[in-house]
């Protein structure tokens, strides 16, 4: 009997670990459970015991370097969202599993588990060996999870050239075409606070023109209605290439301008808004105002506001000071800059995207298993723990495939109400990293 993701989700789903506090101890006692069943053995490793991390070895035939697979066991929250079905029991309804966790990433931990089992039960060895983390407190920093491990036992992964996990896969429809993300290439993040000062006063007198809040507005407007300046990289002027490769005109030619656009106070027109916000995202850094504090009394202009962004960084060379320069143009010199957090920069050696044999082997399953999908390498302007597996010199691919049907914005319901994964898109996904374990070398 083959394993299936779908009982593994449900199951899944319906051990809470929302971070914070995380409590991923429960969820890893289970898999470790699942694992020993099948004569598969796992390790335990944490800060404390209930947030812990599970690693499990599947032995190879020694022909290619271990793969790492990593998923993320904790989840984001519920609070204040209105769910249709609730979000921790897992329920199947209609050919979809319900829940936190459907598709961010419990989906994925369920497929790459159902893969392994797959493997084990034709008794079948991959090449090399395959390494599985199943890590805490990703959606939190990783401070207990992918963080802790690579930090305290790097040896777990020594030898290991490739890594599998979360952002890419779910496919995207465009133009009629299904693509299949892989992703290359991740945005870190430079989260930032903008402080302006200035004199308070009663809140009963008219305020002077350069009062705090008239400056919040001038800030405000110019981080919203102009970009940050076009950077060209090379893992985005390929994801470009390839899409209008693939497309038909005339969203071909859109796609292709952006190649070359540097335009800077517009939205690209020609492509649904989406795509063309999450495409421009990509080529060059952004920042977005999240967070403004400023008086809480209602008879008080403030005399210090701060409004927190959260800026992202294009992959490569580019540093935090060549962005706080151009975030500082676009804000104009009122107010002072103050770094946040920065995110880990994927060690120089290995920046650029590799498109050799084991991405080869990834789209080669793709072809295989869709012939009519087109395999799509992508630059994310989010990120992941692979940024931090990076670390170890580990080439991570964003890559858990599921075949959405089209139109269907599962892709939107991250960290929102009615998170949801069709029972096929498990399926397929299921299928792949088969697959690939079955395939690589
Ligand atoms: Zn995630």
């Amino acid at each position: 009997m083959p394993a299936h993701a779908v009982p593994l989700l449900q199951d899944l789903i319906r051990i809470n670990t929302v971070n914070p506090p995380g409590d991923e101890g429960q969820c890893v006692a289970y898999v470790e459970r699942l694992l020993s069943a099948a004569g598969i053995s796992t390790k335990i490793f944490g800060l404390d015991d209930r947030r812990t991390n599970l690693i499990a070895r599947i032995p190879g035939r020694g022909e290619a370097p271990p793969l790492l697979l990593h998923a993320h066991s904790d989840v984001v929250g519920v609070t204040g969202q209105n769910w249709l079905y609730p979000p921790f029991d897992g329920l199947l309804v209609d050919g979809e599993v319900w829940g936190r966790g459907a598709i961010d990433m419990k989906g994925g931990l369920a497929m790459m588990l159902a893969a392994l089992l797959n493997l084990r039960e034709r008794g079948e060895s991959p090449a090399g060996d395959v390494v599985l983390a199943v890590v805490a407190d990703e959606e939190a920093g990783s401070e207990s999870g992918a963080g802790f491990l690579v930090r305290e036992h790097p040896e777990l992964f020594d030898d290991v050239r490739y890594a599998i996990g979360e952002e890419g896969g779910a496919g995207v429809e465009l133009g009629g075409v299904r693509f299949h993300p892989i992703v290359v290439a991740e945005k870190r993040a430079a989260w930032l606070r903008l402080r302006l000062r200035g004199a308070g006063g009663h809140g009963s007198r008219l305020a002077p023109p350069d009062a705090t809040i008239a400056r919040l507005g001038g800030v405000l407007t110019a981080l919203s209605g102009v970009r940050l300046p076009r950077h060209p990289t090379a893992a985005a002027d390929r994801m470009l290439a390839a899409l209008s490769d693939a497309l038909p005109e005339p969203l071909a030619a859109e796609v292709a301008r952006l190649r070359h656009d540097n335009v800077r106070d517009a939205v690209p027109s020609g492509l649904p808004l989406e795509e063309a916000l999450l495409l421009d995202s990509v080529l060059r850094h952004t920042v977005n105002p999240t967070v403004v504090r400023a008086s809480d009394k209602i008879n008080v202009l403030p005399s210090e506001i701060t409004v927190d962004l959260d800026g992202r960084i294009l992959p490569g060379e580019f540093t935090m000071a060549g962005f706080l320069r151009e975030v500082q143009d676009l804000v104009g010199h009122d107010g002072e800059l103050e770094v946040l957090l920065e995110g880990e920069k994927v060690p120089a050696d290995i920046a650029e995207p590799e498109f050799g044999p084991f991405y080869e082997c990834l789209t080669g399953v793709l072809r295989k298993l869709d012939p009519m999908g087109v395999p799509l390498p992508m630059v994310t302007p989010a990120s992941t723990d692979a940024r931090l597996f990076a670390r170890l010199g580990i080439r991570c691919y964003g890559w858990l495939p599921l075949r959405l049907p089209p139109g269907s914005g599962h892709r939107r319901l991250l960290h929102v109400a009615n998170e949801r994964v069709p029972v096929d898109a498990l399926e397929f996904g299921t299928d792949c990293l088969t697959e690939l374990l079955l395939g690589y070398r």
